[in-house]
């Protein structure tokens, strides 16, 4: 069920849905989704579907991750500095951590803050700082970033986020509201060159901390 011949037929699902980056299909391949969600859900952990986490919010899709994954680092083999918002159960955030130097992700929903913080400390993700806050403001104080990648989906792209890029850094973003198109934001001095890549379905981008 969680073997590793399941998630390799996950991987190759993924190739075959246009996921291409082999530094990516291999973090998939070795990165154990069974362990971030309910162990009622684990039999289904390496289909390729969201699945739920509780608080009314989903892990979201192997698809997704992957693709988004791929799209941050673009040409990159490797990225430095990259903050995620939407923690949510940590599984993005555990698929970046190997290509990435330093993680910073904030989650608002308190209890899954603290679950997903903990998890990741047990199974020594050493680079991922995890924090309680609201993304809409980014983390001005850990930025400016190389990369940006937002697990909700707001109407319009929070301007605080963009102006934490470093000049040339990437924001992958889905935007909209029951329409969603997964968004790619590439700064170049202080214009954001905006590509739309795919639709999407994201839950619903939130402000303020639930506890
Ligand atoms: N990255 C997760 C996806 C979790 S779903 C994964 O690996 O599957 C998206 C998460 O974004 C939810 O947990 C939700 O609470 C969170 N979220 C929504 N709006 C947010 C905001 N403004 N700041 C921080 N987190 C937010």
């Amino acid at each position: 069920m969680t073997s590793q011949r399941t998630r390799n037929r996950l991987v190759q699902r993924l190739r075959e849905a246009g996921v291409s980056n082999e530094q990516v299909l291999s973090v998939i391949a070795s990165t154990p989704r069974h362990v971030f969600i309910d162990e009622a859900l684990a039999h289904r952990a390496y289909e390729d579907t969201a699945l739920p986490i509780g608080y009314g919010q989903t892990i979201s899709q192997p698809y997704t991750v992957a693709r988004m994954t791929e799209i941050l680092l673009g040409d990159q083999q490797r990225l430095g500095r990259v903050l995620e918002v939407g923690t949510g159960c940590g599984y993005q955030a555990a698929v970046l951590s190997p290509l990435v130097d330093r993680l910073f992700s904030v989650e608002r929903i308190e209890p899954l803050f603290s679950r997903a913080r903990n998890r990741l400390s047990e199974l020594e993700y050493r680079n991922i700082h995890c924090s309680l806050s609201d993304g809409s403001w980014g983390l001005p104080e850990k930025g400016p970033f190389d990369g940006i990648i937002v697990a909700a989906a707001p109407e319009q792209v929070p301007s605080a986020l963009q102006e934490q890029l470093v000049d040339g850094g990437r924001m992958v973003i889905p935007v909209g509201g029951e329409q969603q198109k997964l968004t790619l934001i590439t700064r170049d001095g202080d214009t954001f060159v905006t590509e739309i890549l795919e639709d999407v379905l994201f839950v619903p981008f939130l402000s303020g901390i639930q506890r």
